[in-house]
């Protein structure tokens, strides 16, 4: 009787907006486009919980979700890196997991459990229950070939990555300076450089398949590659099923303010200034910032977060300030700007603002889910990348694919006032601000062919949808 059932999926996202907020997107695909249901099991701290039941709630009937038991933290150091603390938050659940998917895998025809970048540890689970396991990997091509190369590269490289004097030339990709790898490998003594090489690079072979959020025509060499040596290096198939973004709507009562703000202001004279969920910038950078802004005397909408000393990505698990954002900026600075310019503290409905006409370029910190919401909606880019992957998505858009220009830091490491002045003034008033519009136009009527009926996107997906109706049947 099990064949009868419609074929269900169990998804798991780690912790992180930026990954559940696209998988939310997925599951809703595999709803409405190919009949499956879904279960949401969802490792947590307890921490930001609020915003990810809003993500999850009115979701339809065929997708349902629970939150497993909360891990504890207690025993980590203070400055513990942000991907540690992800990848534990599985590690930590996996037993609560393996009952929770037990009780499905008995009620339902369990045929896939999807994971996103820090998930691979979860792959016992499926295999126990024969669920084939599947990566949802929620940033881009180029990131999947850097984390499928690392250990060759580890093998290769004595140094640190960041002084190697080439850069690195990944299958089908513009060429990377070790400066620019990801965060947690830029230190190859700490134990997270060891986790994603164990628990990341290693474990996604052994997925039965790869989901990426990116398209064909986006990164056509990475894909290209992919599709030639996949058999060779023993890589398990790769689809490019994106873009999968959020598509507004839900968050709009919040956000209604900046909204109806927007309205008043000329087609295409806005600069979006946001650094995702978890981006935080120090005191010093963030009255440059306000400084920047101010001289531009461009448009601005910027939402803004209390300042962090030490870290980059202090809201990440939602540790926030009890303090008001606002009350850091540079003295005055509300009142100056108050005829061209609105701040937001902490939040704002991104997907609205950048589908708003108004907006006419985003200053961004290269967090994946925003460079596709910014492409899918034609907006223009100021790369500020800030931590995990951010620095390789920079060096793709800005060199690659060509739709950002990307700050540059001083020798104190903070990028000046001048420089973003003059970024954001060009991107919205000047002649090369106007190139990159146009190249970005071209990415979104690719991308809008792509999840079209017959596009490559909306083809990939559907392939995997039939891998998954054929298991167990
Ligand atoms: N987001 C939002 N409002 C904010 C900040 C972020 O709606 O004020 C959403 C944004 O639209 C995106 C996600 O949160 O969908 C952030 O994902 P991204 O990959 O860009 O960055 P991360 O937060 O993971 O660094």
């Amino acid at each position: 009787h099990q064949k009868l059932k419609p074929p269900h999926v169990v998804i798991v996202p780690t912790p992180g907006l930026g990954h559940l907020i696209p998988l939310v997107e997925l599951a809703q695909r595999l709803v409405v486009h190919h009949k499956f249901t879904v279960t949401f099991f969802i490792p947590n701290d307890g921490s930001q919980l609020s915003p990810q039941k809003k993500v999850l709630q009115a979701l339809p009937q065929a997708i349902s979700h629970a939150f497993l038991p909360p891990v504890n933290f207690d025993d980590l150091p203070l400055d513990v890196m942000v991907e540690t603390k992800i990848a534990l938050t599985l590690t930590r659940s996996l037993s609560a997991l393996r009952d929770s998917v037990k009780v499905l895998a008995e009620s339902t025809r369990l045929v896939a459990l999807v994971v996103d970048l820090f998930g691979g540890e979860a792959f016992d689970v499926a295999n126990e229950f024969d669920a084939l396991p599947y990566i949802f990997f929620p940033s881009n091509a180029m990131g999947l070939w850097f984390l499928l190369e690392l250990p060759k590269l580890d093998e290769a490289t004595t140094c640190r990555y960041r002084d190697l004097p080439e850069p690195v030339q990944l299958p089908g990709c513009v060429p990377l300076y070790g400066s620019d790898f990801l965060d947690p490998v830029q230190d190859r003594t700490n134990e997270v450089y060891k986790a994603v090489i164990n628990h990341m690079s290693k474990r996604y072979k052994t997925a039965a398949g790869i989901m990426v959020n990116s398209y064909a025509e986006l990164e056509p060499g990475a894909f290209k590659a992919f599709k030639e040596q996949q058999q060779g290096l023993g890589l398990p198939p790769v689809f490019p099923v994106g873009p999968v973004i959020k598509t507004g709507s839900k968050d709009v009562l919040d956000g209604h303010d900046c909204l109806s703000w927007l309205d008043g202001q000329p087609e295409g004279s806005v600069l979006f200034v946001s650094f995702g969920s978890g981006g935080t910038l120090s005191s010093e950078q963030m009255n440059e910032l306000a400084l920047g802004l101010e001289i531009s005397g461009v448009r601005f909408l910027w939402v803004t977060r209390s300042p962090n000393e030490t870290s980059t990505n202090a809201t990440y698990f939602g540790v926030q300030g009890s303090n008001d954002p606002l009350s850091f900026l540079p003295q005055g600075f509300l009142e100056r700007t108050k005829e061209v310019g609105l701040v937001v503290p902490s939040w704002a409905p991104q997907v609205q603002i950048l589908s708003h006409r108004s907006t006419g370029g985003f200053l961004t910190h290269c967090g994946w889910n925003s460079t596709l919401e910014s492409i899918v909606h034609g907006v223009p880019l100021i790369a500020w990348p800030l931590y995990a992957e951010q620095k390789m998505n920079a060096v793709l858009l800005s060199e690659d694919i060509k739709v950002a220009w990307r700050v540059k830091l001083n020798e104190r490491g903070i990028v000046g006032s001048r420089d973003i002045g003059k970024h954001a003034k060009d991107l919205i008033e000047g002649d090369e601000g106007k190139l990159l519009k146009k190249k970005m136009i071209e990415l979104k009527e690719a991308a809008k062919v792509a999840l079209s009926q017959d596009g490559s996107s909306t083809k990939s997906l559907a392939e995997v949808a039939e891998i998954w109706k054929g298991h167990k049947n």
